[in-house]
């Protein structure tokens, strides 16, 4: 099978050359925008905190109308990155720029600047995804944590967002709640469904702290390849079977990473994050800290990371930046592994037996590892699925 696989690549490759043109990949589909790298508060999980790259500049905001066009090109644009985006003060101006040009916009805020003036343009526009970010189902913890915000204050803001919004009979913007998944938060979690279900809000998803940069962070994990802890499982278990019963949504992310995924969750295959500076790169993890290099961890090693950025939106259109060969051979390799297991999977036609189960999976390992996510993927905890 795994030969089979080859030749139709090889084959591919060939025809390419033949016909002299580059083999397609899907065009872009989501843009993650920093608009600002400037914050009121000191997350103590938050690369901001702890290095000294490029803080406190704002995107320039002539720099964003040049581009704003191809906004029509993408279904969502996301501005947002390490930094407080309601920060910015055109922050508005920008959102009804991707408004105009026929796309969906949303930000994550910490939630701190969600006054009457802000919901009021929200809803005007209406922005259509707002995340607010949240630490720990108490004050001591979410306080501990997201240092400078008061949980009660914080969920009160985000209450009146959502009664503002049911009061003026919109159904966007959609309000999530995002609540890191540390070991201090993780115990809260029934007592955040609870809060969350009572002030209205669409939904709560628990994201993994899943780019540690200090070594506290790593050894403090609470997912990883083995089993999750039984403690851990059971305050899981406690907050589903609450959200089942007040038929509320809640998206925990696996706290037990899997081999290499296909593609990880942030897809860069129609993907992509714009720094502060307007350079592109494949994920808000590829460009922590803007042009400065850092180091994260992965499996206890400490890893020096120079950021990945593939071109400027100050400098070229991003058409130009998306079809950059780098960039291309960066996509290319996730396509070809997502490419991969779905002839895979069309070839296979049925499994009478657990034997027939066992080659199955055999060879999806097989062709997954004929194929590996790119270099700059592999110690990123994302591309196991976390
Ligand atoms: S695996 Fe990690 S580094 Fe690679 S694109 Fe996904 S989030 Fe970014």
């Amino acid at each position: 099978m795994i030969d089979r696989i080859r030749r139709f690549f090889r084959k591919k490759e060939q025809g390419k050359k033949q016909a002299g043109s580059k083999p397609s990949l899907p065009a872009p589909a989501v843009a993650q925008i920093e608009v600002t790298t400037r914050c009121n508060l000191k997350c103590t999980m938050c690369p901001r905190t702890h290095f000294s790259g490029d803080k406190n500049v704002d995107f320039p905001f002539e720099v964003f109308e040049s581009f704003a066009e191809s906004f029509s090109e993408l279904n969502h644009v996301h501005l947002q990155g390490w930094g407080e985006p309601l920060l910015h003060p055109r922050i508005f101006d920008m959102a009804a720029l991707v408004v105009k040009n026929q796309c969906r916009v949303g930000f994550t805020t910490n939630g701190s600047l969600l006054d009457d003036r802000v919901i009021g343009e929200i809803l005007r526009l209406p922005v259509h995804h707002v995340a607010v970010s949240v630490a720990g189902a108490d004050d001591e913890v979410h306080g501990a944590i997201r240092v400078g915000s008061n949980l009660d204050t914080l969920l009160g803001r985000v209450a009146n967002l959502v009664d503002a919004r049911n009061a003026a009979g919109q159904s966007e913007p959609v309000v999530h709640l995002s609540y890191m998944m540390t070991r201090k938060a993780v115990a809260g979690l029934p007592e955040m469904v609870r809060k969350a279900h009572e002030i209205g809000v669409d939904r709560l998803v628990t994201p993994n702290l899943d780019c540690p940069v200090t070594r506290d962070e790593e050894e403090g994990r609470i997912f990883g390849f083995g089993e999750p802890e039984k403690d851990i499982e059971k305050v899981l278990d406690e907050a589903r079977i609450l959200a089942n019963k007040k038929k509320f949504r809640m998206s925990v992310y696996p706290l037990k990473l899997s081999d290499e995924i296909l593609v990880c969750e942030l897809n860069p295959l129609t993907q992509f994050f714009v720094n502060v500076h307007g350079d592109v790169a494949p994920c808000p993890y590829a460009s922590l800290m803007g042009r400065t290099p850092y180091n994260r961890y992965f499996l206890g090693e400490t890893v020096p990371t120079e950021p990945l950025v593939f071109g400027s939106l100050a400098e070229s259109s991003m058409g130009a930046i998306w079809q950059q060969d780098a960039y291309r051979k960066f996509r290319m390799q996730y396509w070809n592994r997502r490419t991969a297991y779905d002839n895979l999977s069309k070839n296979r036609t049925s499994i009478h037996s657990v034997f027939g189960l066992q080659d199955y999976i055999r060879e999806i390992d097989g062709v997954l590892s004929e194929y590996p996510v790119p270099p700059f993927c592999r110690k990123c905890y994302k591309a196991f699925g976390a």
